[in-house]
């Protein structure tokens, strides 16, 4: 008989194990919700950022996820990945950022690619079938009904997915240790009213500052909300917030200018306009003018205002609208090399599940499918 394999969770490292897989495994997906990779679909704005070149930058990889995992990234490195997707008959190519995306830039791509493979390999998926019950009687047991030899958890986080459940309970149970879930890759919720610059879309320097100092700087697109900023560069800073202490960030919205030259430009243009609407106008979109002008008190102060756009932090959005979690299951409880647990024979852990979270750009994609990798280099030795 085959040796079975429980794959609890078809998200991005479920599916990807079962594909590494070798053939002489009976290998059988369960997934709670109605399809597999739904967040995969959602992905890079429905494009897919599967990974990027600057994992090759090891002394950066400390700053661009919460552990150094360079001995689990030297195992699969970007080429691994290229390769690997091409194996899956996939091409995926950068973007001049070093992002790297299916070649159609769909993620539509990426699920067909997986969804071949799986056929292929005649690999058993169950839908909307959440697992909650495990025991063990000589193979593991899972809801009464499913029989595994070997058991991997690939359940992800409660990012995104509006669960009635919490993906982490079940290893409660087990007696795992759990660090504590926060929100990442999230927007700000501000206390300063922004609804009248919501649906704006803007380019600014963005500074993150914790009871007053600099905690991160950076450059994109800001995207305002009814109540709260979003976009690329905001949700990075979000790792760095602490929801125990006093925050703010200040936008520059004049960035190419310093505030002596901004103040300058203003002051000039409003001697030939005598017009502050149309002083404006010259730099910054309608409504965002017309927030300023608000709280200027004379043509200095709001050049000030706009190199120092201040938004104080209220909180971030629920789980719902994050990426991805901090926290997850304590790295303490898995062998590093193996992936598998040190206290359950026969039991493996990948993904978001752990406790590893990265910055945006292909990151968090990345560690799925090198967590998967590591499983499969583990599972298929036993073979
Ligand atoms: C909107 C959005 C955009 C993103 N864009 C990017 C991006 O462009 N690049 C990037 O690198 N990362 C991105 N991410 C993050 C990335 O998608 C995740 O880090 C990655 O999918 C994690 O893979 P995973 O296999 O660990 O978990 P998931 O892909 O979340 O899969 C886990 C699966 O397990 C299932 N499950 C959970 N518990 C059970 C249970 N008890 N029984 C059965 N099934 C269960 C869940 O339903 C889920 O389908 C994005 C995330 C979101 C939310």
């Amino acid at each position: 008989m085959k040796k079975r394999v429980a794959i609890i969770g078809g998200g991005a490292s479920g599916v990807m194990l079962a594909c590494l897989l070798k053939d002489e495994f009976d290998i059988s997906i369960f997934e709670a919700q109605n399809r597999i990779l739904k967040k995969v679909l959602a992905s890079g704005n429905g494009m897919c950022n599967l990974t990027n070149a600057r994992l090759s930058d090891i002394n950066n990889l400390n700053g661009i996820y919460n552990h150094d995992l360079s001995m689990i990234l030297n195992r699969f490195d970007l080429n691994k990945c290229i390769d690997t997707f091409k194996d899956l008959g996939l091409i995926i190519r950068p973007d001049s950022a070093g992002r790297y995306y299916p070649y159609s830039k769909r993620s539509n791509n990426v699920y067909d690619a997986f969804d071949y493979e799986l056929k292929r390999k005649g690999v058993k998926i169950y839908t909307d079938c959440r697992i909650d019950k495990i025991e063990y009687k000589d193979c593991f047991i899972l809801n009464n009904k499913y029989e595994a030899d070997y058991l991997v958890f690939a359940c992800g986080s409660i990012a995104l997915v509006n669960f009635d459940y919490n993906s982490y309970d079940i290893l409660k149970k087990m007696d795992y240790h759990i660090k504590d879930i926060k929100r990442s890759l999230v927007g700000f919720t501000t206390i300063e009213n922004v609804k009248s610059l919501s649906g704006l879309r803007i380019k600014a320097n963005v500074s993150l500052y914790e009871n007053n100092k600099l905690k991160e700087d950076n450059f994109g697109e800001v995207q305002f909300k009814d109540d709260g900023i979003s976009g690329i560069v905001v949700m990075e800073e979000s790792r760095l917030y602490n929801d125990k202490s006093k925050s703010y960030v200040l936008l520059d919205f004049a960035y190419d200018y310093s505030l002596e030259e901004l103040k300058e430009l203003i002051k000039k243009y409003n001697d030939k306009f005598k017009d502050l609407n149309k002083t404006l106008n010259a730099f910054l979109p309608k409504m965002l003018a017309q927030y300023i002008i608000k709280m200027g008190k004379n043509l200095d102060d709001i050049a000030y205002i706009i190199k120092n756009c201040r938004f104080n932090i209220k909180g971030t959005y629920d789980f719902k609208n994050c990426q991805v979690c901090r926290g997850g299951l304590d790295l303490a409880e898995i062998d590093l090399n193996t992936f598998a647990s040190l206290k359950n024979k026969n039991i493996y852990f990948m993904g978001e599940l752990l406790d590893v979270d990265g910055t945006c750009g292909g990151f968090n994609l990345h560690f799925a499918w090198a967590s998967a990798y590591i499983v499969s280099e583990s599972l298929n030795k036993l073979i």
